[in-house]
């Protein structure tokens, strides 16, 4: 148990064993679902609960013990709080943000199946997740969870796919995956290897962020059985970098599967060049790769995590300059419908001034 990390928190949880802390089904059966329990922490004058009702009434809350036992109590700005504890602002109005920025739902030809580009589909296996990120950009499907069983949306997902030739690889996403025990996983994964024109899949999760503790030897020996897989999580804050959830990576490294990490850059969260540089080495000592930095989109309920283009843009300019390449994700603005990803790195200043500093260089030789 990570007893010294946050004694407050944890004392809430006094009566869990460390055997208890290490499971999975224990760590999601007492997530912090209702604004009352927060109050039981001290601290409780800063989480500011008595008006949170009304935006889980919008938008539901849900806190592994784990994740929640990441937050400094005392720290207002904490970047895991601010994750994961409603916030007013939430429900206040930010004109023109919309549910679906990106028009995934006109983009779904069968439900629960979003195919934005010819190549790749992404199937949303289920709404719920193990935390519910307040950042997240399908937060507009939250309160539907588990209306629709996995075998339902399997019955026009898995057809589709199948008539669709052109597809090569499947993201499974959500909502989490990872809510899901080892053997529905393995019948899912099963069932698109199964398709033959499909001959990648990823997994969408923030399991090793959230709860480490669901990624154990069972679940990395099944996975192991669906190469080429590609596992995608979301660290945001070096804070989040614990030996568990180190563990949980590397648990899924070796057994052949590669972990790559999109962020998202969140004001307040890591919207600094000192604490992105610090994710960035960090993911890069635990051997995951930072793949994307996807902009924060417009979307309804987020409107206080977004930066704007400029600051995003200077910030990753001195990370550009800094870092390694290894260490470098791509910062992208995700567009609408089939529009792709924009990376942002042509849009900065500092490049295309060293373009023109070295024009005679290209004038010469390129
Ligand atoms: S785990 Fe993913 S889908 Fe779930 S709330 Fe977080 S960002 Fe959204």
């Amino acid at each position: 148990m990570n007893i010294n990390k946050n004694k407050n928190i944890l004392s809430f949880f006094k009566n869990a064993t460390a055997r208890d802390w290490q499971d999975s089904r224990w760590q999601f059966k007492n997530r912090i679902t209702k604004v009352a329990q927060l109050d039981h922490f001290p601290g409780e004058s800063l989480l500011r609960t008595e008006k949170l009702n009304a935006v889980t009434a919008v938008y539901p809350m849900a806190i592994t013990p784990y994740y929640l036992s990441l937050i400094q109590i005392d720290d207002e700005n904490d970047p895991v709080r601010a994750q994961c504890i409603p916030d007013l602002r939430e429900i206040s109005c930010y004109k023109d943000y919309l549910d679906d920025p990106l028009e995934e739902d006109s983009h779904m030809p069968v439900p629960k199946l979003i195919h934005r580009y010819s190549d790749r589909c992404l199937a949303i296996v289920t709404e719920v997740c193990l935390t519910y990120c307040r950042h997240c950009n399908r937060k507009r499907f939250w309160p539907q969870s588990a209306h629709i069983s996995l075998k339902t949306r399997l019955k026009k997902i898995i057809p589709y796919i199948s008539a669709s030739r052109q597809i090569r690889e499947v993201i499974i996403s959500g909502g989490d995956p990872l809510i899901f025990d080892d053997q529905t996983i393995e019948t899912l994964l099963a069932s698109l290897k199964a398709i033959p024109h499909i001959e990648v899949l990823r997994i969408g999760s923030r399991a090793p962020v959230v709860m480490p503790m669901r990624i154990t030897k069972e679940f990395c020996r099944m996975l192991k059985r669906y190469r080429p897989l590609w596992f995608n999580t979301q660290f945001n804050h070096p804070a989040e970098i614990t030996p568990e959830s180190k563990r949980a990576c590397n648990m899924i490294q070796e057994s052949g599967i590669p972990v790559s990490n999109q962020s998202v850059l969140l004001h307040g969260v890591n919207d600094s060049p000192d604490v992105m540089r610090n994710l960035l080495y960090g993911l890069q000592k635990i051997s995951v790769r930072p793949y994307y930095l996807f902009h924060c989109d417009p979307v309804k309920g987020c409107g206080h995590f977004h930066t704007d283009l400029k600051s995003g843009i200077t910030m990753m300019e001195k990370i550009w300059s800094q870092c390694s390449g290894l260490s470098l994700p791509q910062y992208v603005l995700d567009l609408p419908g089939s529009t792709g990803k924009m990376p942002l790195n042509t849009m900065s200043g500092t490049i295309n001034n060293n373009l023109q500093t070295h024009q005679h260089y290209f004038d010469k030789f390129m």
